[in-house]
C-alpha cells in the first residue's frame, strides 16, 4: 500500500519532530478503508512517519519490521533483530498470560522507538507529558490516540527488561486498568525473563511494605504513588509485584481479572466477584492487619 492520499504529509513538525495527528489519521482510515485494510494502512503510515522522524534525528536510525512489531532504532541490523526477537518472545508470554488483552487490541503492529541520544528521547517524550511528571525513566508506554513505546538506550539486559515491561503496558493500555495491576504484571513479565531482576531479601521486602500505611494506601490503589517521591514509589512497585504475583499463584487466571477490572473502583468489585475475597483482605495477607480496602474515585 503506497497511496494514502491526504495522509503522508500530515506529520506536522512540533518541537523539532514530526508528530502525526493520529486522531485525524484514524478518522481517515475509518472513513476510507475496509476493516481488513486497517492494519496494513496503520503500518504503512507508521513507516512513512518513521522515515521522516529518522531523517530529523542526530544519528542514523532505521526502521525494522517483524510480523507485528515495528522498531525504530540506531542499532545495527543484527542487534536490532536480536531486540525484536526478544520482544516477540515477551509478547508470546504476555499473550499466553493475557489472551483477552490481545483479542481486544486495535489493528496494526506494535510500534517501538529506541533513541540513541538521551536528549532526543526526552524531547520526544516530554511532548506527551507537559507536566514533566515522569521522573527517572528508561522507557515508557505512551497512550492516547496512538499507543506506542519509547525506549532510551541502555545496556543489553536493561534494554530487554524495559522492552518487556513496556510491552505489558502497551498490550493492556486499551483496557483502562488500575495502574497497580499493570505495574505488577509488567514486573512479573520482566521477572520471567530475568529471574533476579526484582529479587529482594525478606528485610528489604519488610522495609518496603512498612512504607505503606493506612494513610497512604489509597495512593497505591489510585496510582498516584507510582509517580510520587522515591520511597513511596519504590514501595508501590514492590507491593504491586507481590500482590499480582499472589493473584496469579492463588486464583483464577489473571486474564479473567484483567478482562473485568475497572479503574474507577481500582479492581475492587472484580476481586469480590472473581476471587471471592476483597483487595483489602489480599493486601492484609502481605502487609499485615489494617484497613487496606481501596476507596473508589468520587
Ligand atoms: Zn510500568
Amino acid at each position: 500500500m503506497d497511496r494514502l492520499p491526504g495522509i503522508h504529509h500530515r506529520f506536522p513538525v512540533i518541537e523539532e519532530m514530526p508528530r502525526p495527528d493520529w486522531a485525524m489519521i484514524f478518522q481517515w482510515i475509518g472513513d476510507n478503508l475496509l476493516a481488513d485494510q486497517f492494519a496494513e494502512a496503520h503500518d504503512e503510515i507508521v513507516c512513512q512517519w518513521l522515515d521522516e522522524l529518522a531523517a530529523m534525528l542526530g544519528s542514523t536510525h532505521n526502521a525494522f519490521q517483524s510480523e507485528d512489531l515495528i522498531l525504530l532504532s540506531f542499532l545495527d541490523r543484527r542487534e536490532a533483530i536480536g531486540l525484536i526477537r526478544f520482544a516477540e518472545k515477551a509478547r508470546g508470554l504476555i499473550r499466553s498470560l493475557l489472551p483477552y488483552a490481545f483479542e481486544t487490541r486495535g489493528a496494526g503492529s506494535t510500534v517501538v522507538l529506541h533513541f540513541e541520544d538521551p536528549d532526543e528521547y526526552w524531547r520526544y517524550a516530554a511532548y506527551f507529558h507537559s507536566d514533566g511528571g515522569f521522573g527517572q525513566s528508561a522507557g515508557m508506554c505512551i497512550g492516547g490516540e496512538f499507543t506506542h513505546i519509547v525506549l532510551a538506550d541502555a545496556p543489553g539486559d536493561q534494554l530487554q527488561m524495559c522492552m518487556g515491561h513496556e510491552l505489558v503496558h502497551e498490550s493492556l493500555s486499551h483496557l483502562g486498568l488500575p495502574q497497580w495491576i499493570e505495574e505488577g504484571l509488567a514486573q512479573l513479565v520482566e521477572q520471567k525473563f530475568f529471574p533476579y531482576a526484582h529479587f529482594r531479601d525478606v528485610a528489604d521486602l519488610r522495609r518496603n511494605f512498612a512504607v505503606l500505611t493506612e494513610r497512604n494506601i489509597q495512593s497505591f490503589w489510585n496510582g498516584e504513588g507510582f509517580s510520587s517521591e522515591q520511597t513511596l514509589q519504590e514501595a508501590c512497585y514492590v507491593f504491586a509485584l507481590s500482590l499480582v504475583g499472589r493473584l496469579v499463584e492463588e486464583f483464577v487466571t489473571i486474564d479473567d481479572f484483567v478482562a473485568n477490572a475497572s479503574r474507577e473502583d481500582h479492581g475492587a468489585a472484580t476481586a469480590s466477584d472473581h476471587l471471592g475475597t476483597t483487595l483489602g483482605e489480599l493486601a492484609a495477607g502481605i502487609l499485615g492487619n489494617g484497613s487496606w480496602e481501596p476507596r473508589a474515585f468520587d
